[in-house]
This record gives C-alpha cells, sequence and structure tokens, in this order.
C-alpha cells in the first residue's frame, strides 16, 4: 500500500451521493452539502484534496489557480464512481467498508467482546469481525451491507471491482 491510499478527494456539494460511495470504498473523500466554492477551494488547497465536480464555473476557476481536479462527464452517481475509479485506477485500491460513510474517518478494528452489546444477536453470533468508527462509534461488519454492496459494485464497476479490491474481510464466511 506504499503510495497508495493517499489520494484525497473532495467532491463539490452537488456530488453527495457520489461522496458516500466513493467513502463505501474507502477512499478518503470530503463532503459537505452548501458549501461554498471558496470554502470548498481552501479545504482543497490545505487538504491537498483533488475536487471533484460537473461545474463549468467552478472549473474555470480551477483551472485559474492552478488546482487538481477531474471534471466528471457522467450525471448518475454510479457511473460517476466508475469514471472515478476508471480514472484514478493506477493509485487506488478499494477497500470496501475501512472508513466511515458518515465521518470520513477510517474504522478502528474492535474486537466481538466491545461490540457484543452493540450489534443486533444474529449478527453477533454470525460475524468475528468488526469495526468501528472512532468518531460517531458506528459498528460496521461483513454482513451490514452485503452481499448486495458486492453485488452493486460488482456491477458498476466491473472488472475494475476485481482488479483493485482488497480482501480486507477475509478472514471471514466468503
Ligand atoms: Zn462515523
Amino acid at each position: 500500500m506504499e503510495g497508495l491510499g493517499e489520494i484525497r478527494f473532495i467532491c463539490d456539494d452537488a456530488l453527495g451521493k457520489l461522496a458516500r460511495w466513493l467513502k463505501v470504498i474507502g477512499l478518503d473523500t470530503y463532503y459537505r452539502n452548501r458549501i461554498e466554492d471558496a470554502e470548498l477551494i481552501e479545504v482543497a488547497r490545505k487538504e491537498l484534496r483533488i475536487i471533484l465536480t460537473r461545474d463549468h464555473r467552478l472549473a474555470r476557476v480551477l483551472d485559474q489557480q492552478g488546482l487538481p481536479y477531474l471534471f466528471l462527464e457522467e450525471n448518475y452517481p454510479a457511473l460517476q464512481l466508475k469514471e472515478v475509479v476508471g480514472h484514478f485506477q493506477d493509485r487506488i485500491r478499494l477497500r470496501v467498508f475501512t472508513r466511515c460513510t458518515e465521518c470520513n474517518v477510517g474504522l478502528e478494528e474492535v474486537s466481538s467482546e466491545e461490540v457484543k452489546e452493540l450489534v443486533p444477536p444474529f449478527v453477533f453470533q454470525g460475524h468475528k469481525k468488526y469495526r468501528r468508527c472512532p468518531n460517531c462509534q458506528k459498528v460496521f461488519w461483513r454482513g451490514t451491507h452485503r452481499p448486495q454492496v458486492d453485488l452493486q459494485l460488482r456491477s458498476v464497476l466491473g472488472e475494475l471491482y476485481d482488479r483493485l479490491k482488497e480482501n480486507v474481510w477475509s478472514d471471514e464466511e466468503s
């Protein structure tokens, strides 16, 4: 993972759904709705984030300021996700549910004992591996959103998904 996983994004405020998907696959993605362009640019500059946008006016400003951005051609979040992953495929790996989809913070691995009281009994029986957001304390486990998320990602990303995906939940049942 040397040099990988360090790429950081910031989505303009029209790209909330894309931002969520990027966080699902583990990419550091800043998003706030109703953020002013000036503030978005400031965050991008300060935190060295690549701006994702479909806003031509903003793109012109970014050109003038020499800031890195990707102008998205696609209109639908799923296709935008594929566009971003395809564009940056040499610099990213997909690590599904290793980042909180609310807080954009990396999840911590926690023991099953630590989350015993926090997850439903049927979940606790079926899973050994858990991750928790150090910020909001939300608990994630492999079964949380799978296999739907797996299926969705594979259908959206195709071979990119199989090629770039890391098995971060691999000690569990498949
Ligand atoms: Zn969180």
